[in-house]
């Protein structure tokens, strides 16, 4: 069970770990190569682990870096916890193209099994929730994307499916202008962090654009603390009703 900085969730799990889309702004492949373990890379199908492995006495939590792996073992790591808004995994692109659909629905399934939760996932291809969301979805489950600009957005997922859905505008890397978000349920911003060379900084009229057109369609808006310094006031953090957990 992983505690987070992530402020928009209160937990983060990572059943699966690893990812081939290579962005460059990338934190989990830096956290997955730095306590991996350089080990040889086997056929997708056989990065299917049963326990965390060993090496000399210590845990390696990536023993094959940040290449795609279900840690199986991981699957049960929230049965029985009180209910909270979780993450899943923030270490991978569970949806990637590469992903075998029987990862995906062991996830699912153990979801369903423990419905006291929220769960939240993210994809950087949510043209895979199309082929997957044809049988029902619970209302705690919830589908997001994310997305550094309006092109290549995908907002037309939200008018065919009855499932809760929410954008990920982080990293911003351009203007959000000419575009279209009804029907989205949640919109997250964040700013690139960390100390890239050609690192990428929003202005302020970028995010609000953004927040004009969330405020038009009345949906909640959440600032991720990256954005402080650029918004320079008191931020907007904003969850939907369906995400509140009574403490
Ligand atoms: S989609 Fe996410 S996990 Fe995958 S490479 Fe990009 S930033 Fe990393």
């Amino acid at each position: 069970m992983d505690k987070t900085k992530i402020d928009w969730c209160d937990s983060t799990w990572n059943p699966v770990t690893g990812c081939l889309h290579g962005c460059e702004y990338c934190y989990a492949r830096g956290i997955a190569n730095r306590f991996g373990f350089h080990a040889s890379e086997p056929d997708i199908n056989e990065r299917v682990l049963l326990e965390m492995p060993m090496s000399a006495g210590k845990k390696v939590p990536y023993p094959f870096d940040f290449q795609p792996t279900f840690h199986r073992y991981r699957l049960d790591e929230y049965r029985n916890k009180r209910g909270r808004n979780i993450f899943v995994c923030s270490m991978a692109d569970l949806f990637g193209e590469w992903v075998p659909d029987t990862w995906i629905e062991e996830v699912f399934e153990t979801c369903k099994k423990s419905p006291q939760h929220n769960y939240l996932f993210l994809t950087k291809n949510p043209g895979r929730y199309e082929k997957l969301l044809n049988c029902y979805m619970p209302p705690n489950m919830w589908f997001g994307w994310s997305q550094t600009g309006p092109v290549g957005a995908d907002f037309s997922f939200t008018t065919h499916h009855s499932v809760q859905t929410f954008v990920s505008m982080e990293p911003l890397l351009s203007p959000f202008t000419e575009f279209h978000i009804r029907g989205v349920d949640w919109v997250i911003i964040g700013a690139e962090t960390g100390r890239r060379k050609d690192k990428v900084v929003p202005k302020r009229e970028w995010i609000e654009d953004i927040v004009g057109q969330c405020r038009k369609e009345d949906i909640p808006v959440f600032m991720k603390s990256s954005l402080m310094n650029i918004w320079g006031e008191q931020l907007i953090q904003e969850f939907p009703k369906r995400l509140i957990h009574e403490n």
